[in-house]
């Protein structure tokens, strides 16, 4: 499939940033496994990495995955009390 300036962000990955063209992939936002098209506008423009991890997630399912991995960066100590109550401290 041709990558056509039409897709969302076409220039660099929608989810990373990356702006090199020789990682890109064409990404459908709405998976084709949950119903998805290969309408335009369900397509943009992701890096190979970004469209390996998100896989069949949704848009939304994926960006929240990536905010989780991105607060994980900042745990500085995990503790679990008597009870079993997990806290997270964060930098
Ligand atoms: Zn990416």
């Amino acid at each position: 499939m041709a990558i056509s300036k039409s897709f969302k962000h076409g220039s660099k990955c929608v989810y990373c940033g990356c702006t090199e063209p020789l990682y890109f992939t064409i990404d459908h936002i709405k998976p084709k496994a949950k119903g998805g098209t290969d309408a335009l506008e369900n397509l943009q423009t992701t890096c190979v990495l970004c469209n390996f991890f998100k896989g069949s997630r949704s848009d939304k399912d994926f960006k929240l995955m990536l905010k989780h991995l991105g607060e994980l960066h900042k745990i500085k100590a995990v503790s679990v009390n008597a009870s079993g109550k997990i806290n997270v401290y964060l930098s």
